[in-house]
């Protein structure tokens, strides 16, 4: 099991995953996450993985998709994901190519068409069968394909953790003029701590300390 974290260390969420306003501005859903940075473009990988496909798609620009395995939810439950990276300036990885939080996928950029500033488009697919197939395409492309549906993308906001400890520092903020615009809302920039305690764990642990004392106690009466 793994938690996967934000691909821009230093990240502000510009639009979130089926967000209205984007529907409203450009006519079509909203597939995914788009992150940006003011400072490092690094993409990091946001977990460990492996390339599916990598390089300069026609329609998305700098793309890399990589195979997460058993990548735990916020929601709850543990699913295999793909993670698809667009409009990258630069490709650092190639397929087949084995990945981890330490691996450099690439630059945050400009390029490929559905793009309009510099930003990370982050998304992720639950249909790992078929990694490179997207239904937002109506014809097919040199790496991504045009999907037949139904949609099986999900929220990076239930799936991305932001990592404050080092290596990675990271740090996560709406940006101020897409939200209030309405591109991103509170739950698409608030993400958990990698980092957190397990309170369920300690919880369930406190819990059974008391039911220990209880039962003491009891003994002590009787
Ligand atoms: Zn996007």
């Amino acid at each position: 099991m793994q938690k996967l974290i934000l691909p821009l260390n230093n990240c502000q969420v510009l639009c979130g995953y089926k967000n209205e306003a984007y529907r409203k501005a450009w006519g079509r859903p909203h597939y995914g996450q788009d992150h940006w940075s003011s400072k490092d473009k690094t993409v990091w990988a946001m977990g460990s993985g492996e390339v599916v496909a990598a390089g300069f798609d026609n329609v998305y620009g700098g793309t890399a998709v990589v195979l997460y395995k058993s990548v735990y939810l916020r929601t709850g439950g543990v699913i295999d994901l793909v993670a698809r990276c667009y409009h990258m300036s630069a490709v650092y990885v190639k397929a087949g190519q084995a990945v981890t939080t330490a691996t450099k996928i690439g630059l945050m950029g400009n390029t490929g068409q559905y793009t309009s500033g510099e930003h990370l488009h982050v998304e992720f697919d639950t249909d790992t069968k078929w990694p490179c197939y997207t239904i937002e395409l109506k014809n097919n492309s040199n790496i991504m394909k045009k999907g037949s549906g139904p949609d099986t993308t999900i929220d990076p906001a239930g799936v991305l953790y932001v990592k404050a400890s080092a290596p990675d520092n990271q740090s996560a903020k709406p940006n101020a003029d897409y939200y209030s615009r309405g591109f991103g809302l509170e739950k698409d920039f608030l993400f958990p701590e990698f980092d957190a305690p397990d309170y369920k764990a300690l919880y369930e642990k406190e819990q059974q300390r008391y039911s220990t004392l209880v039962a003491e106690l009891r003994k002590l009466i009787d």
